[in-house]
């Protein structure tokens, strides 16, 4: 049979509770027990000592325990009459006044003489009765003329109940388990009703689960309060938001790629059929622009080939020691015409640092080819663009690509590193949105950061954290010690 999480927690929360309420009854009963036959036996030893001076005044009067039966007449007479004020005493009338006993109208009254025997029972018809040892020093001892002549016991003060005390413990014990029983029941409802606020949020975790184990990646769960339970529903949902963005970004990432591929190739076959057809010429023109679609295509397999290595952690890097000055100096310097032609003014800042990263230059360079053709895109005319190095303290060294372009609203900020991420498609009719992915990606290979802060209107700010490389290990600069 299924063991359900709802079965097992009431199963244990029953166990508990079952558990609880047996000891608690248990425990309650056998103190009751225990104090209420001390107080009898307490209450019984209070009795036979107000008793003792009747039996002894009756040994005084005859001078032995014959015919002492006569008393004890008188003691159950007494007792069962309801022990009027007024009930006469067979030796002192007005005994009742100054010693009226305060027993239960069962209390067996036994009177021994001084060797321990019975020698009085005020209920012999309730059968033979054994006596422990040392039975008179738990009832009242009866001297007369200093001599030890008998004593007087109740048979409740050994430790044995009459009726009425036995069935007042039995009662007892049965209100402790009507109310275990009761606690019982409540224990199940309010489990039942626990159990079923636990499991219901997992329950709906778990069918939205294998929903999106089928592909709906729309499913979500209510989240309620504001314990473990609600935390996970809000976790499962951020998982569910990210899986269905994952899940779009792959789809826009399948349709962009068959796009950008198609593109060329479409103006590769197009160009081609004309010249087959004669309608074009083969000018060393024609096959200029059918080889910039071939580049094209091919930056862009190179691309997702890198990416791919990327995500695999198997991106090869051919790590030297790289100065950072003069990276920098190399990829502005190829980009200088570019900036040039769009009327924008290029500038280093920090160019003589003496920065080195380990690293691998060809990708550090594709890093900043790409922030800056990027820069020089997204700036129109008469803007500046200004690459500055700057040290951070003795661990890293940044390197700022800064420029007064269109700059990117906050909400597409968080996603420009994203693959095929494009704020606007129809701006960056160039870019395939996978520059900026590329760019992550080889600095986090080299264990370095990017980030972006951007204003839109006023320009956008990238910034390369990269690692300087330990003093120990840069190699000797001629002149140096
Ligand atoms: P693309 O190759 O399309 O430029 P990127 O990954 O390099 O793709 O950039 C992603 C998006 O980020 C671009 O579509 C562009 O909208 C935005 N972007 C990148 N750099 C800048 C910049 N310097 N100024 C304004 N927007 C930028």
């Amino acid at each position: 049979m299924k063991t359900t999480l709802r079965g097992r927690l009431m199963l244990s929360f029953l166990l508990a509770i079952l558990a609880t309420t047996i000891i608690l009854v248990l425990v309650a009963n056998v103190v009751t027990r225990d104090r209420f036959t001390y107080m009898v036996s307490f209450s019984g030893q209070r009795t036979v000592q107000r008793l003792a001076p009747v039996f002894t005044s009756y040994y005084v009067q005859v001078g032995s325990w014959e015919g002492v039966e006569t008393v004890m007449d008188w003691y159950n007479e007494t007792r069962f009459q309801g022990m009027q004020d007024d009930a006469p005493h067979p030796m002192n009338p007005r005994w009742e006044k100054d010693y009226r006993p305060e027993v239960f109208a069962e209390d067996r009254l036994l009177l021994l003489d001084s060797n321990g025997n019975i020698v009085a029972d005020s209920a012999p018809e309730a059968g033979q009765i054994k006596l422990p040892s040392g039975i008179e020093e738990k009832g009242a001892l009866i001297t007369v003329d200093n001599r030890h002549v008998g004593a007087l016991v109740i048979v409740s003060a050994l430790g044995e109940l009459n009726v009425y005390q036995s069935d007042f413990l039995r009662q007892v014990t049965r209100l402790l388990i009507a109310a275990g029983v009761l606690i019982g029941i409540i224990g199940i409802v309010v489990s039942g009703i626990q159990a079923k606020r636990i499991v219901a949020p997992v329950k709906a975790i778990s069918k939205a689960a294998q929903q999106i184990a089928t592909g709906d990646f729309s499913q979500r769960v209510p989240v309620a309060g504001d314990d473990e339970l609600s935390e996970m529903a809000a976790t499962f949902n951020t998982m569910a938001t990210e899986l269905e963005r994952q899940q779009e970004l792959r789809h826009r990432a399948m349709a962009d790629i068959a796009h950008e591929l198609r593109t060329p190739l479409s103006v590769l076959q197009i160009e081609l059929e004309s010249i087959e057809d004669g309608l074009s010429e083969p000018t060393p023109e024609t096959i200029a622009g059918l080889q910039s679609e071939i580049v094209h295509l091919g930056r862009l397999v190179e691309d997702l080939r890198v990416l791919s290595l990327t995500d695999a952690g198997e991106l090869h890097l051919d790590l030297e020691p790289v100065a950072v000055g003069s990276l920098v100096a190399g990829v502005v310097e190829r980009m200088h015409r570019a900036a040039a032609e769009k009327g924008l003014h290029l500038a280093v800042k920090g160019a003589e640092s003496a920065a080195t990263v380990q690293g691998d230059a060809r990708r550090l360079t594709q890093v900043l080819l790409n922030l800056l053709a990027n820069a020089v895109q997204y700036t129109p005319a008469g803007g500046t663009i200004i690459v500055a190095i700057e040290t951070t303290g003795d661990q890293n060294v940044s390197i700022t690509v800064q420029d007064t372009g269109v700059g990117i609203a906050p909400e597409h900020q968080l996603h420009v590193f994203e693959r095929f991420y494009r704020v606007d498609a129809a701006r960056s009719t160039k870019g395939s949105g996978l520059g900026l992915s590329i760019a992550k990606s080889l600095v986090q290979a080299h264990g370095g950061r990017i980030q972006v802060t951007s204003t839109v209107g006023q320009g956008s700010t990238f910034t390369v954290s990269l690692p300087l490389m330990p003093a120990a290990i840069l190699p000797k600069t001629p002149g140096s010690a």
